[in-house]
C-alpha cells in the first residue's frame, strides 16, 4: 500500500476538511453519504470520554447526529439535552433503557460505561435492536465476549468495538510499515502504555467495575498495536505484575510487564502501569525501525522512522472511527473492529493474567 504524506493527504481531502479519507491498512477508506438521512446514535453513560471526547467528535461527523442519551444522573440529562438539542423522549435512564427499542430515532447505541458494564448494555442494546458500539475493553473476560457477539448476530445488528486508533494515520502507517515488510521482517515491537492514576476510589481500581487494572485500561493498546503492527496472532505470553502501593491497588494490578511470541518469530515487550507515564510504540526489522512518541493517547501524535521524520496528518481520532462505523451501517459491511476483534485481545489478556499467576509461559 502506499504510503502517504501530510501534503498528499491534505491535498486528497481538501484543507479544513474535518472529515478525511485515510486509506488504511487495518480499517476501510471512509466516505459521506451526502443525502443520507443521519444516524441517530445514543450514548449510554455521561461520564469523561462521552462528554469531552465523543460528545465533540459526534459533531464533526457528517453520518451521525447525537440523538439520545442514558444516564443515572439526572442533572447530567438536563444539561445535555440543554446542549444538543435532545428531546425528553430520547432520554433515558439505566432501568427504561429497553424502551429504546421502539424509538425510530436512535439507530446506534454507544456503550460508554465501566468495563463490567459493556456487557450488560451491549446485550440490550442488541435485543433492542440498535446496531452497538462498544468502548475497549469490550468485555472483561471472554465469555462475555462470546455472549455479546452471538446476541449481536441473533439481532442482526453490527457491533463495533472503539478502536479509535485504527482510524488514525499514524498507528495506520505503523501498521503498514509493519505488516508490508517496509523495513523487511519485523523482529522486535516494544508496546507500551501507562499512567499514573488519581483518585484512589474511582472505578478504574474497582475489580467489580473495572475487570482488572492497567492491564484493561490502556495496557490492550499495547496489545494491539504488537498485533497491528506484525498482522499476526500471538501465540503464548509470559508476564510478570509489580506493586508498589498495595493499599490503592488492592483489587486490581498496578504494573505488568508482559513479553508475545508471535508464529514468524517475532517477539513484543510490553509494560503497562497506573503507577508512571509511559507511552511509546517501536518497532525494529530486518532493516531499518519505526518509533512513535507520543503513540496511544489523543494526540497530537509523532513518529519517525529509520528513514526520517513521519509526516502524517493530526485527525480526530474519534469522528474518524465514529464515521467508518458510519459507512458499516450504511453500506452494509462488517466494522474492521468488531466484536471478534475485541474477543482477541480478551484472550491475551486473560493469557496474560494466567502467566502471572501461573509464572509459566503460557499459550493464547
Ligand atoms: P467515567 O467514570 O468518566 O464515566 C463512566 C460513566 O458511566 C459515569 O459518568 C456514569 O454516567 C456511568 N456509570 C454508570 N454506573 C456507574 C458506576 N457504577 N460507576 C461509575 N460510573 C457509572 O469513565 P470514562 O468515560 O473514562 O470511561 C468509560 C468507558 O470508556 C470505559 O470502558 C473506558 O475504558 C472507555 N474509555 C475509552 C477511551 C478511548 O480512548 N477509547 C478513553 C477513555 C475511556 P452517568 O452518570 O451518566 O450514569
Amino acid at each position: 500500500m502506499k504510503s502517504y504524506s501530510r501534503r498528499d493527504f491534505l491535498s486528497r481531502v481538501g484543507m479544513g476538511t474535518t472529515l478525511l479519507t485515510v486509506p488504511s491498512i487495518m480499517g476501510n477508506a471512509q466516505q459521506t453519504f451526502g443525502s443520507q438521512k443521519k444516524l441517530g446514535i445514543a450514548l449510554v453513560g455521561l461520564g469523561y470520554y462521552a462528554e469531552h471526547l465523543l460528545a465533540p467528535a459526534l459533531q464533526q461527523t457528517k453520518n451521525f447526529s447525537l440523538a439520545g442519551v442514558v444516564s443515572g444522573t439526572p442533572a447530567k440529562i438536563d444539561k445535555w439535552k440543554a446542549q444538543y438539542n435532545i428531546p425528553d423522549k430520547n432520554c433515558y435512564t439505566y432501568q427504561n433503557f429497553d424502551s429504546i427499542a421502539k424509538n425510530k430515532d436512535i439507530d446506534v447505541v454507544y456503550v460508554v460505561l465501566p468495563n463490567s458494564m459493556h456487557h450488560e448494555y451491549v446485550i440490550r442494546a442488541a435485543k433492542a435492536g440498535k446496531h452497538v458500539i462498544c468502548e475497549k475493553p469490550m468485555a472483561v473476560s471472554v465469555k462475555e465476549c462470546e455472549e455479546m457477539i452471538a446476541a449481536c448476530k441473533k439481532a442482526n445488528v453490527k457491533l463495533s468495538i472503539g478502536y479509535r486508533l485504527h482510524f488514525e494515520p499514524f498507528n495506520q502507517e505503523a501498521a503498514r510499515v509493519g505488516q508490508k515488510k517496509e523495513f523487511g521482517v519485523v523482529k522486535i515491537v516494544e508496546s507500551s502504555f501507562g499512567f499514573k492514576i488519581g483518585d484512589p476510589t474511582q472505578w478504574r481500581l474497582k475489580k467489580s467495575l473495572a475487570g482488572g487494572g492497567a492491564m484493561m485500561d490502556v495496557g490492550i493498546y499495547a496489545i494491539q498495536a504488537a498485533r497491528y503492527c506484525t498482522g499476526e496472532e500471538p501465540i503464548s505470553v509470559t508476564a510478570q505484575e509489580f506493586k508498589t502501593d498495595p493499599v490503592k491497588f488492592k483489587d486490581v494490578e498496578e504494573t505488568i510487564f508482559w513479553q508475545m511470541e508471535f508464529p514468524s518469530g517475532a517477539v513484543s515487550s510490553s509494560i503497562t502501569s497506573y503507577a508512571s507515564n509511559t507511552e511509546r510504540l517501536f518497532i525494529s526489522a530486518e532493516n531499518g525501525w519505526l518509533e512513535l512518541r507520543p503513540a496511544y493517547g489523543y494526540g497530537p501524535l509523532k513518529g519517525r522512522t529509520s528513514k526520517g521524520e513521519l509526516d502524517l496528518p493530526i485527525v480526530n481520532h474519534q469522528a474518524m472511527q465514529l464515521e467508518d462505523f458510519a459507512a458499516c451501517i450504511l453500506e452494509n459491511r462488517e466494522s474492521s473492529v468488531n466484536g471478534e476483534e475485541g474477543l482477541r485481545d480478551m484472550k491475551i489478556i486473560e493469557a496474560i493474567y494466567r502467566a502471572i499467576a501461573s509464572g509459566k509461559k503460557e499459550k493464547i
